[in-house]
């Protein structure tokens, strides 16, 4: 079905979701009404390990340290940096994971979490922020045609110690209560888009509720088998079905589950619910400056037992002058991917027991006999920035190279980083007046001119980004 661009009205919401969200607003709905005719605030999520100056104060959102609003929406596939991974597009309520992630911690040594229904990777990027750094994050999505955006996402975002799978959730059940935290960020009927996404209100029906309560009902019993004793399983979706909300977190603590408060979660017009033993963070538009969304959180009794501990590791001598610190490499299908070295063995038994396993990193590709760095390393902290030559690209050079172009140059030789205001963003392979593009085909930028004015950070602070004329 082709997707309509026109604005959601509250006209155009169904009676029967009206009906009964007016029981639950109490005397709010004309504001609710009124709020979903207006049109969605934008915001971004900045990347904690890649700053750069916006150039302008940026209203904060509320819960979330590196959620900002924008006072329009610009044309951010022409910003380098998007594609830098310095910021993610996100919708401001889904940012709530990081109140969530808080209460659950202070985290210990080696955390290991799984994103269960991840794509495409708005929540597994925020928590490999989220995370220390030496956790081990598995972002798992079971559907095909969503894995590729997975990817990209996460690879431009650049977090060490990512595993992304592609697997039902019954798939990992031989891993047994392996998990500190699960996320399932559940295939929902969409309620809370309704106001960003025409077609979500288009796809709409009693029936859609039913579906997906039935595929809620199938993942949460397996995720709920796959947390340890002691961890945590967090759970949120864009609607505001009771049955696909409250009720599930019910269905965990029928199974023993111990509901979890978030401080402030009843704060910045966020509501805080109680039924049948679960609690419920609830987000409308007309209350907070966000898209409809729900999170709740809980705990399997226990203290924790399931540990990781280090493995014997030898250093890896290839490529190792790549990395910043001694890298596990496991090479798939001509493609070396990196990992902590601690992780190796959970890597190992993650990738004996699911499918669709890219386990690590992937840092270089076997290329006629010798090897060339992963555009994914370029993007990724990981990398030791002295082994390879610079490229500092400007504005209107990086948007070239991001549609794939070969750049002029003046004796360009062997491989270099082409960055933009000092953030790695991709290859380039020298040929004497040119530098071939390594940018992958799949990333290129298709449109010719923006339909948006530009994002206001590209026309400040050029310094560091370098000259349209790259030379060797
Ligand atoms: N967490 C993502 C983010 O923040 O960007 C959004 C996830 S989206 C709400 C739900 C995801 O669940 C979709 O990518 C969908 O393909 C996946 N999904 C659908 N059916 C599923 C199932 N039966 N088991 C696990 N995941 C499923």
């Amino acid at each position: 079905m082709a997707r309509s661009r026109r604005p959601a009205t509250h006209a155009a919401l169904p009676e029967a979701l009206l009906a009964q969200l007016a029981d639950r607003l109490e005397g709010g709905t004309q504001d609710f009404l009124r709020a979903m005719g207006e049109p969605p605030p934008t915001s971004i999520r900045l990347n904690p390990d890649k700053p750069f100056h916006m150039g302008q104060e940026a209203e904060v959102v509320a819960w979330c340290t590196h959620g900002r609003y924008l006072p329009e929406r610009p044309a951010f596939t022409f910003d380098p940096l998007l594609h830098a991974g310095a910021y993610y597009v996100q919708e401001a309520s889904s940012m709530f994971l990081e109140r969530a992630v808080h209460a659950i911690g202070p985290w210990r040594d080696r955390t290991l979490a799984l994103d269960m229904c991840a794509s495409p990777g708005g929540k597994s990027t925020h928590l490999r922020s989220l995370l220390p750094k030496d956790a081990l994050l598995v972002a798992n999505e079971v559907e095909p045609s969503r894995r590729q955006a997975l990817q990209e996402n996460l690879w431009k975002w650049g977090g060490w110690n990512v595993v992304i799978t592609g697997a039902p959730p019954a798939a990992f059940l031989d891993l047994g209560e392996l998990f500190d935290l699960v996320l399932v960020d559940a295939p929902c009927s969409g309620e809370g888009m309704f106001r960003k996404d025409p077609f979500a209100r288009e796809q709409w029906n009693p029936s859609l509720v039913d579906r997906c309560e039935r595929v809620q009902r199938e993942i949460l019993p397996h995720a709920w088998e796959l947390v340890a004793p002691g961890g945590h399983l967090i759970y949120s979706t864009c609607t505001w079905e009771e049955r696909e909300n409250e009720d599930r977190i019910a269905s965990l603590v029928a199974l023993g589950a111990i509901p979890i408060d978030i401080p402030d979660g009843g704060s910045f017009g966020i509501e805080r619910t109680i039924s049948n033993g679960a609690i419920g963070h609830r987000f409308y538009p007309h209350r907070v400056r966000g898209e409809g969304f729900f999170m709740g959180v809980v705990k399997k009794p226990g203290g924790r037992t399931v540990h990781h501990p280090p493995v014997p590791h030898t250093p890896q001598q290839a490529l190792s002058t790549w990395f910043r610190c001694a890298q596990h490499l496991v090479e798939v299908d001509g493609v070396q991917h990196a990992t902590d070295p601690v992780w190796a063995a959970v890597v190992e038994r993650i990738s004996s027991s699911v499918r669709n396993v890219i386990p690590g990193l992937p840092v270089a590709e076997a290329k006629g006999g010798s090897w060339r760095p992963h555009p994914a390393l370029a993007l990724n902290g990981l990398l030791d920035r002295s082994a390879f030559p610079e490229v500092p690209l400007d504005h209107d050079t990086a948007i070239a190279y991001l549609k794939g172009q070969a750049l002029p140059a003046v004796d360009a030789r062997g491989t270099a980083l082409a960055t933009h205001r000092g953030l790695g963003l991709g290859w380039l392979q020298g040929a004497g007046s040119r530098w071939n593009n390594k940018w992958p085909n799949a990333w290129r930028i298709r449109g010719h001119a923006p339909g948006a004015p530009l994002v206001s950070w590209s026309a400040h602070d050029e310094r560091g980004a370098g000259t349209g004329v790259p030379h060797g």
